[in-house]
């Protein structure tokens, strides 16, 4: 893919927690210089800064369920209201429920931003066994795995030394639950996008966005 110039889009990538919309999303985000949206990280935000939002969210994201639809789609609005979004932007994690979906869509409609959704399968038990062992360094966010992509130093981030984190809802019983909500409340969404005409792309594991230079 090419740095995005013609109309602006929003790409949404989809699919289940772990199938790794964050790290896809920094990838196309260098390659589409596009900015990169992530409602996990924007609640994870609250919740470091112990505010008023990240107090009431703080229970729901540690037990694996989604956060009232209002909140997110609050969230959402005014940062695609921000002048770098005027050329499109990634979401990551959002629309998560047919009501956000809905809300998107209009908001898209209002400023006339074409929707492409990127849909990513991966295998849940795959998707069990990696987040168990998903690191994330606190400081810059950068995202490990200990299986296939560990840091150089056992614990710390390659970029700044900070020592990494295991996220709280990365525990199993968290993420069958997350897991569930995605069948639940979320898979339904891709008949939305069909029946919308939303362009969308299915890819496994692994895709490679960008061209090696
Ligand atoms: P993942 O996709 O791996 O579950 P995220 O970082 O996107 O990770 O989300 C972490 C948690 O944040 C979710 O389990 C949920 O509690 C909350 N969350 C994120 N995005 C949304 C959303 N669009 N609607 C409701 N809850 C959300």
């Amino acid at each position: 893919m090419a740095a995005h110039s013609g109309p602006a889009q929003a790409v949404i990538l989809f699919g289940p927690p772990g199938s790794g919309k964050g790290t896809q999303a920094v990838l196309l985000r260098a390659c589409l210089n596009l900015p990169h949206i992530s409602t996990g990280d924007m609640l994870r935000r609250h919740i470091d800064l112990g505010d008023d939002i990240g107090t009431d969210v703080r229970a729901i994201v540690k037990a694996g369920k989604l956060v009232p639809g209002d909140l997110v789609n609050r969230m959402v609005e005014r940062r695609i209201a921000e002048p770098d979004c005027e050329r499109g932007f990634i979401l990551d994690g959002y629309p998560r429920t047919l009501e956000q979906a809905e809300v998107l869509d209009k908001l898209l409609k209002a400023r006339g931003i074409a929707p492409v959704v990127i849909h990513l399968k991966v295998d849940y038990n795959k998707i069990i066994s990696r987040l168990a062992g998903r690191r994330q360094c606190p400081v810059c966010g950068t995202l490990y795995s200990l299986a296939t992509n560990p840091p150089r130093i056992e614990n710390f981030c390659d970029k700044d030394g900070a020592r990494l984190i295991a996220r709280e809802d990365d525990a199993e019983p968290v993420v069958r639950k997350r897991l569930e909500e995605y069948e639940i409340q979320t898979r339904p969404l891709l008949d939305f996008f069909s029946r919308s005409n939303y362009p969308s792309h299915d890819v496994g594991t692994s895709p490679r966005w960008c061209k090696k230079a």
